[in-house]
């Protein structure tokens, strides 16, 4: 069953000088109880996409195009009381900045607690006994509900936005970069924890890194964004072990620990795309090793790559992969 079915979305930003297209024609689809990556460097749309899909695009943003559905229906349809009552019963929201998201004068325990009692008609007693549980699954001490977000190290504070997340049993959970920010370590503990909450509810996730190795460790679909564009999309397994998309091989030998090819890396060099028009050929195109003349003329349409669960935003994509050995082989 498809649980979040995202097609064509357009998003703008309105500026003082300029119309910011940020996310230009993103489809995909989250199947239930699965998990989907959203993965690209800074600036790729990744937030925009999961905050137009929460309802909680900042003043300046504007939806322009495209559907969104979950479990079928039409959620930009709602009124805003029943987007939100959504978004706190259905889809849960890790935010990119777990301190920001908690209130510095308010008792952890406290704020599950009303996050609770606003949504569920339930005793007081219930709530905090259900706060502790949730403190219990994300593995901190349940002793420990009355104390201030401040008196939490930063990996703490992210279980206390998660077990808030968690406090009604969403079955979508959204984390934007759910362990930016903390040390390598703590970053491993998160991601495990989320992925076995996650197993242990039957939610979906969806996952928004500039981290493909996270991806490659958590999800079993992807999409690469690149300038608010899809690049690649698909089977997470097959894209890694055989990318056929110039930004998606870059964006992979970035991460050497999944490049067991010897191949020297691609690297990116260059800057973003701009993103003040909306795009007249590939997004990529600037940065790319093997951008030809049709590169600059025409935007490449997402193409599947047969039998594979893959699909490839490349003019070049059947050349592409032998392009790259070539690109890296020593002797040339
Ligand atoms: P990061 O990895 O840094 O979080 P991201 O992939 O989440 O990046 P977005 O935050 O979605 O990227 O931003 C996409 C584009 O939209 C960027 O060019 C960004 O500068 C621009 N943008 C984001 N928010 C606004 C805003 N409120 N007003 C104007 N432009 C914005
Ligand atoms: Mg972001």
């Amino acid at each position: 069953m498809t649980l979040l079915n995202v097609d064509d979305m357009k998003v703008t930003y309105e500026t003082a000088d300029s119309k910011v297209h940020a996310v230009n024609g993103v489809s995909f689809d989250v199947e239930h109880g699965s998990n989907y990556g959203l993965v690209g460097e800074s600036g790729s749309g990744k937030s925009t996409i999961a905050q137009a899909i929460l309802g909680l695009l900042p003043d300046n943003g504007t939806v322009e195009a495209g559907s969104l559905e979950f479990k079928g229906e039409d959620i930009t349809q709602m009124s805003e009381t029943e987007r939100r009552n959504l978004l706190w019963e259905e889809i849960a929201y890790i935010p990119q900045s777990a301190m920001d998201a908690l209130d510095p004068v308010m008792t952890t325990g406290d704020q599950i607690k009303q996050a609770i009692t606003k949504h569920r008609k339930v005793s007081d007693a219930k709530a905090e006994d259900r706060v502790k549980e949730l403190f219990e699954l994300v593995e901190l001490d349940p002793s420990r509900i009355d104390e201030y977000p401040h008196e939490f190290s930063g990996g703490m504070r992210q279980r206390v936005t998660i077990a808030m997340a968690l406090a009604l049993d969403p079955s979508l959970i959204i984390a934007d970069e759910p362990t930016t920010g903390l040390d390598v370590i703590v970053q491993d503990k998160i991601v495990h924890k989320i992925n076995e909450i996650q197993e242990e509810i039957d939610a979906s996730l969806l996952l928004v890194t500039h981290d493909i190795g996270v991806i490659a460790e958590t999800c079993e679909e992807l999409s690469v964004l690149y300038g608010g564009k899809v690049m690649e999309q698909g089977n997470v397994g097959n894209i890694l072990t055989n990318p056929t998309n110039p930004y998606t091989m870059g964006l992979k030998s970035s991460f050497p620990e999944l490049d067991d090819t010897n191949n020297t890396p691609v690297a990116i060099p260059g800057s973003p795309p701009d993103l003040n028009a909306e795009p007249t050929g590939c997004t990529f195109k600037d940065r790319c090793p093997f951008a030809e003349q049709e590169c600059e003329e025409s935007v490449p349409p997402l193409e599947e790559i047969p039998n594979r669960n893959q699909r490839s935003a490349c003019h070049f994509v059947n050349k592409a992969a032998a392009m790259r050995e070539e690109a890296t082989d020593p002797e040339t």
